[in-house]
């Protein structure tokens, strides 16, 4: 285990103190009734006033270098803003995939003018990022895409579907994965390449999936012969899968893999007597842990190190604290509704449980990335 993971690391005061700064800037927002707390907020509370003040804040695009808009901040900082945020229950679905995963992308692959034009938007939150991975036949399977990008004169045409797209009728842009070359069966890892689609783009049709309670989060996205311009062509072409596969360690690591049911947690541990202590005192100690770990990796990326596995243990132990928060309060809650405000939440993060070990990687494929890590498979 201890190769597995980054060693521990310790808030210093400067991290304390911002720590506080967080919390007292939430509980002011909760006070004025900007938002009420609740689960799942960073893929379903989208509120683009509430991203907006963060920015005023400093507190999105934390980690991206003064010269090209952001703060120039730690990703500790930056851990501890994001922990705080989630735990409060914050609504930051708007700006959460822009600042977590496009921005540090745009950083390593994007050109000078993708990163000039990109960057300042995303830290003033006002342009938001969706994923392009998934497709209807192809999920934990990513190699096996089918949209296809042909090259033309001044870009590329893009033809095909992404399916579970979280939040792409809010979005400005994703980083599409497309197959640029054929498949050839015994590399099937060449021949993918990454494209910056603008959502707005002539071809692009953004289509709703209505969840089981009625919810509008996810969409299926068809590209019908959209063209790309070679300036919008993400990194190189052909090394779409190292490019991917580098973005979902960002994907993986963050306090949202542990932290999506938190406020559920929370209220069960205010709540009187429901003669469950040991158990919500074994999922406190789980959070407490989880937090050490994703800490610890949120170190490790500051020292740019490989945390593709270390993001895997994160992600696999922490959705499935999640989960048994969400299944706990559900049994405790089932006889008697109690607080309306306790059932409130029980009833959306069992909505959502089902997302908290699929989404960004199912558990059975985080296991295999563990295994082959530890040299087992
Ligand atoms: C809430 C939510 C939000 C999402 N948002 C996005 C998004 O914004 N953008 C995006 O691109 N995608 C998104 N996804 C899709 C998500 O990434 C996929 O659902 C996930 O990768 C699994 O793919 P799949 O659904 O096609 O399942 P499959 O890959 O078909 O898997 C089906 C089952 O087989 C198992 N399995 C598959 N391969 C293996 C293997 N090699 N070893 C062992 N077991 C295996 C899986 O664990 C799973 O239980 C989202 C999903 C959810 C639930």
């Amino acid at each position: 285990m201890t190769s597995l993971l980054p060693p521990p690391v310790a808030d210093t005061p400067e991290l304390r103190t911002l720590r506080r700064d967080v919390r007292t800037f939430v509980a002011g927002q909760v006070a004025a009734g900007a938002f009420t707390p609740d689960v799942d907020t960073w893929l379903n509370g989208f509120d683009p006033a509430f991203s907006r003040a963060l920015a005023e804040q400093g507190w999105l695009g934390m980690t991206i270098p003064t010269e090209y808009g952001g703060h120039g901040r730690t990703f500790l900082e930056r851990f501890v803003v994001t922990e705080e945020l989630l735990a409060a229950g914050a609504p930051v679905a708007a700006h959460w995939i822009a600042d977590r995963q496009a921005a540090p992308s745009l950083l390593k692959f994007g050109t000078e003018e993708q990163k000039q034009r990109f960057l300042p938007r995303i830290t003033r939150g006002e342009l938001f990022w969706a994923i392009g991975m998934s497709e209807p036949d192809s999920g934990s399977d990513l190699a096996s895409v089918r949209t296809r990008a042909v090259q033309v004169d001044g870009g590329w045409r893009l033809t095909g579907t992404k399916v579970w797209t979280s939040g792409a009728h809010h979005a400005h842009a994703f980083f599409a994965l497309a197959r640029s070359a054929p498949l050839d069966p015994a590399h099937r890892h060449d021949g993918l390449s990454q494209f910056i689609v603008m959502l707005d783009s002539p071809g692009v049709e953004i289509r709703p999936i209505h969840s089981m309670n009625g919810a509008h989060h996810f969409n299926e996205v068809h590209f019908e012969d959209v063209f790309v311009p070679d300036d919008l062509v993400m990194g190189e072409i052909g090394q779409g899968w190292h490019q991917v596969t580098s973005e979902l360690s960002y994907e993986r690591s963050g306090p949202e893999r542990f932290l999506s049911s938190y406020q559920l947690l929370a209220a069960l541990v205010d709540a009187p007597s429901t003669g469950a202590d040991q158990q919500i005192g074994q999922y406190v100690a789980r959070t407490a842990a989880l937090h050490e770990m994703s800490n610890s990796v949120a170190s490790a990326l500051e020292h740019h190190h490989d945390v593709s596995s270390a993001a895997a243990v994160v992600k696999v132990l922490g959705t499935a604290l999640e989960g048994d928060v969400a299944d706990l309060g559900d049994v405790l809650t089932e006889d008697d509704p109690g607080d309306p405000q306790l059932r409130a939440l029980v009833t959306r993060a069992v909505m959502h449980r089902p997302g908290f070990t699929l989404r960004g990687g199912t558990s059975e494929v985080l296991r295999g990335v563990i295994a082959r890590e530890l040299g087992l498979r």
